[in-house]
């Protein structure tokens, strides 16, 4: 009896978890029709992002004494840049909020918030010298800019820890920093910029974070892609979807969205890891 019993409570079990399964993938379909990419991505925006887009440190908020360097320059129309590195700033490589402008505020996001948890290393991307060490309350919190030799500069935001000094020298790979959640941020995160000359370039249009790479070795800057950012400081246009990059191997390249964007640097990394 109590054998029937078993059987019983056993078989009930086993329909009530294929009833809970059949349910949950119902419940995955819908949730895979309802939220589109850029739905998912404004979510995690919502969850992790900036509070606000970032002031431009370049042109707001920038302290007497430390001059914008790129404010009267010469802005080449069109410069090539030597982007190639394997180093990531942050060991996760997750994008939580893309580069682009945000109609909800008004103003574009000029580089990417990548997760992070407080206390995280963070890493030069490149060999160069950091140019400064600064504490912004109402934005990047704790952030670090590193001048490159190749002519980016990289801006590290929401820190909890700086690691090095303003005017020493890094090496790609060399711990800057340890992330945080100071300044304008809803959680943990690393606002990363990727900048030539002052110009904010989508980071995603050099790095493919998920893919730990870079898309190929050289990124075309175009001065003539860029428009003013109402608030000042240069921003793509239409850089909802724009990754832009264009290097030797690829150069008909028109962004779609990230797996895309790694699906072609795969391709054209591919030509480059030649089997013997
Ligand atoms: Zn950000």
């Amino acid at each position: 009896m109590s054998m029937s019993v078993a059987t019983n409570a056993q078989s009930r079990s086993i329909q009530n978890y294929r009833q809970a399964h059949s349910n949950l993938l119902a419940n995955q379909t819908n949730v895979n029709k309802q939220l589109s990419v850029e739905e998912t991505s404004r979510y995690a925006r919502d969850l992790y992002g900036d509070v606000e887009p970032e002031h431009d440190i370049y042109t707001e908020g920038w302290e007497s004494g430390v001059v914008n360097p790129y404010k009267n320059a010469d802005i080449p129309a069109t410069k090539t840049l030597n982007i190639k590195t394997s180093v990531m700033p942050i060991k996760w490589n997750v994008v939580n909020s893309h580069y682009g402008y945000r109609p909800r505020f008004g103003r574009t996001h000029k580089g990417v918030d990548l997760k992070a948890n407080v206390g995280d290393t963070v890493y030069a991307v490149y060999d160069g010298k950091v140019r400064l060490t600064k504490f912004e309350r109402g934005g990047y919190g704790f952030y670090v800019i590193v001048r490159h030799e190749n002519g980016l500069e990289t801006v590290y935001g929401h820190l909890s820890r700086f690691l090095v000094k303003p005017d020493q020298y890094v090496k790609a790979g060399t711990p800057i920093a340890l992330s945080g959640n100071t300044g304008r941020s809803t959680g943990p995160h690393l606002h990363f910029e990727t900048r030539f000359m002052g110009y904010a370039i989508n980071p995603e249009a050099i790095f493919d974070f998920e893919g730990r790479h870079t898309h190929g070795d050289l990124y075309t800057f175009n001065k003539s892609s860029y428009q003013s950012d109402s608030r000042g400081g240069y921003a793509q246009r239409s850089s909802k979807r724009s990754y832009g990059y264009s290097s030797k191997r690829s150069t008909s390249y028109s962004g779609k969205g990230g797996k895309k964007a790694s699906a072609s640097a795969g391709k054209s990394r591919g030509g480059k890891k030649r089997r013997r």
